[in-house]
């Protein structure tokens, strides 16, 4: 079970919780997961005939794993997002433990976007990381990690939601990148020059 395509209308109970961006004419396409030596290159690749930017929101761990990777993302003209250092499942974890793992991840980051592994947050951990973060969640979700769901369904799921202002998670992770690819191939030249993909910059 995941949390799948947010509701808009779930904003207004979450006030600092961005599942959009309000009033923007953009799409955001955000990966999260990584950066993977396998994987991470070939998606890069992808955006840069595309055209288009993106977010990545990275766990710390991979990124002390692959500082050479995280270069090529900036240099490619992307941002970074913080993902935890050790994707934690906030339902599960203590606030301490938690703040402590995102605060190290944070630091190698170097950014206050943070989006919460699997979409979970308790309570007092949401009142505590807003005060210093923006929260980063979506309202499409394609799923391409999950198994059950076929090509067509992943892309129509993609297509479906593609609506102003949206953010899109994917995952560049080894298990989700034959999707994730097609996914993006699922759109046309003429969809890509019609369609403006920017960064969360605004959101900082
Ligand atoms: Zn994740």
């Amino acid at each position: 079970m995941y949390l799948k395509n947010i509701p808009r209308a779930l904003s207004f109970l979450f006030k600092d919780v961005n599942t959009y961006v309000k009033n923007s004419d953009s799409f955001y396409l955000t990966f999260d997961d990584g950066p993977f030596n396998t994987t991470t290159p070939l998606l890069l690749q992808k955006l840069k005939k595309l055209n288009v930017k993106a977010t990545f929101f990275c766990t710390g761990k991979q990124a002390e794993k692959h500082n050479d990777l995280m270069e090529m993302i900036i240099s490619h003209g992307h941002i970074v997002g913080n993902h935890g250092h050790s994707h934690l499942n906030g339902w599960k974890t203590s606030l301490e433990e938690y703040v402590c793992d995102i605060n190290r991840s944070k630091l190698k980051l170097q950014t206050n976007l943070f989006r919460p592994p699997y979409g979970k947050l308790t309570w007092k951990q949401y009142q505590k990381i807003k005060a210093t973060n923006k929260i980063v969640l979506w309202d499409n979700m394609p799923g391409d990690f999950d198994t059950s769901l076929s090509l067509s369904q992943v892309t129509s799921n993609f297509k479906k939601n593609l609506k102003s202002g949206t953010i899109i998670v994917l995952h560049d992770n080894p298990k989700s990148i034959d999707k994730c690819l097609a996914i993006l191939d699922s759109i046309s030249s003429e969809e890509i020059k019609s369609l403006k993909f920017e960064t969360l910059n605004c959101l900082l």
